[in-house]
């Protein structure tokens, strides 16, 4: 691999950062763009290993996190969007999520490449003839290989883009929970930079409204709204991580202590 690659964000140049061990065997490059910070792995020769699990054993925030992003969401939307609205939940796993807000009133569907929907059945994406009002993409963004193509494909159905992941710390850290070595699922890690000129890309705004990330043309939104959404969002998950100590990090370090991943 050369030394030196084109960031698939800003185009400027990346250069080697650090090698790690994914999947407990294959030594890999990840690489930092020198402009936006953004870093990337090498191109990911081992999806097709890596998905044969879609949910990783190690992923025991999966349910937590769905929880309570489907409240926040909740309080997102009740604000800053009329209740007729649609949406779609991209790389919606399973179909929790989707489920989850339509349990919570809000008219969701489910879209997922490659997992099979079981939550929520009869309401998948592919039914609908018309462009959305928010496409929903949560802890996506990081498995993107071509960010750009996959964002195009996604703001062709909807104006506004609500996503999560973590920011990469910069400059990168060596080690880092969210780089996710032992899945090798997660390839791309942004900065708060990279995704402004992500947005940019394609004429929109970018806003962190608490740890949602949004793409939206300029304007869309109400200043006072969006302020209110984030104080009660944030609020609303330190209540949660307060109130619900739970065994979720507990597990995730004795499953990771045991590795019994082929378990
Ligand atoms: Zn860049």
């Amino acid at each position: 691999m050369n030394d030196i690659v084109k960031c698939k964000i800003c185009e400027n140049s990346c250069l080697p950062s650090f090698k790690a061990k994914i999947m407990n065997k294959l030594d890999i490059q990840y690489f930092c763009c020198q402009s936006c910070g953004m870093v990337r792995t090498e191109t990911p020769f081992w999806l097709s290993e890596a998905y044969r699990e879609p949910i990783h054993m190690l992923d025991t925030g999966h349910l937590k996190r769905n929880i309570l992003t489907s409240l926040q969401l909740k309080i997102f939307l009740s604000l800053n969007f009329p209740p007729d609205h649609k949406f779609v939940d991209y790389g919606g796993g399973t179909g929790i999520l989707a489920r989850l807000m339509r349990d919570l009133g809000c008219n969701f569907f489910w879209a997922d490449k490659y997992a099979k929907n079981i939550f929520a059945r009869g309401f998948s994406a592919d039914e609908l003839k018309e462009k959305v009002d928010a496409v929903t993409l949560f802890e996506c963004i990081e498995h993107f290989d071509e960010p750009v193509s996959e964002i195009e494909n996604i703001i062709s159905q909807s104006n506004v883009i609500i996503f999560s992941t973590e920011l990469i710390p910069s400059p990168p850290p060596r080690d880092w929970w969210y780089y996710s070595f032992e899945t090798g699922q997660h390839v791309s890690f942004y900065t708060s930079k990279s995704l402004k000129i992500l947005a940019e890309r394609f004429e929109r705004q970018y806003l962190k409204i608490g740890n949602f990330h949004v793409f939206a043309p300029a304007n869309r939104f109400s200043q006072t709204r969006l302020g209110i959404s984030k104080i009660l969002m944030i609020g609303l998950s330190k209540l949660f991580q307060r109130c619900i100590k739970g065994l979720t990090w507990d597990d995730f370090l004795l499953l990771k202590k045991n590795k019994t991943l082929d378990s």
